[in-house]
C-alpha cells in the first residue's frame, strides 16, 4: 500500500513524456511503515521458523527493490532529458529550480534505498541478516520488524539509522 507522491514537471518544453506531466514517486521511499504485529519474546521462535520468515521478507525487499528501480529509471531519465533551458521570469525560474531540486533529492534517494535493499537482501542470502555488521552479536528482532534493511544492532546504531 503506497500512496505516490506527485511531483510536476515544470520543465518549459517537453523532456520526453511532455510538458507538465505527472511523475509519481512511491512514499515508500520515504515513510517506513511500523509494524502490524509487533513480535513478542524472540526466543519464542525458533531459527527455522525465522529463516522461513525472512525468506519471505526477502520477497517483500525485492519487490520494492524493483519498484524502486523503476522510479529511478524514470528520475533519471527525466533528470537527463529535462530542457535546462531557464525560465526568464523569476516567478517560473524560483519555481523550477525548487522542483528541480526535489527531483534530484528524490533521485539521491532512490538510489541510496536500491543500496540498502541490495544489501539486505545479499545478507540474507549470505545468511548473516540478523547479525550486526559492527560488531558481529544479533540484530534485535523487533528493530528488524521496524528497519528490514539495517545492518547494525541498537547498540552500534547509536540511536540513529
Ligand atoms: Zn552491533
Amino acid at each position: 500500500m503506497t500512496h505516490p507522491l506527485t511531483v510536476w514537471c515544470l520543465s518549459p518544453k517537453p523532456c520526453g513524456d511532455g510538458a507538465g506531466h505527472r511523475i509519481s514517486v512511491p512514499d515508500r521511499l520515504f515513510i517506513h511503515h511500523a509494524p502490524e504485529d509487533p513480535l513478542g519474546d524472540p526466543a519464542a521462535h525458533d531459527l527455522s521458523e525465522r529463516m522461513h520468515r525472512y525468506q519471505e521478507l526477502r520477497k517483500e525487499l525485492e519487490a520494492e527493490l524493483h519498484e524502486v528501480l523503476a522510479t529511478n529509471e524514470r528520475l533519471t531519465n527525466h533528470l537527463r532529458n529535462v530542457d535546462r533551458t531557464l525560465p526568464a521570469d523569476s516567478e517560473d525560474l524560483a519555481q523550477f529550480l525548487e522542483n528541480d531540486e526535489v527531483l534530484e533529492a528524490l533521485e539521491a534517494r532512490s538510489r541510496d534505498r536500491l543500496e540498502e535493499l541490495r544489501t539486505a537482501i545479499a545478507r540474507i542470502d549470505a545468511g548473516d541478516y540478523d547479525r550486526c555488521a559492527a560488531c558481529g552479536s544479533g540484530i534485535e528482532e523487533g528493530r528488524l520488524e521496524v528497519l528490514p534493511t539495517t545492518t547494525l544492532c541498537v547498540a552500534c546504531a547509536g540511536g540513529g539509522n
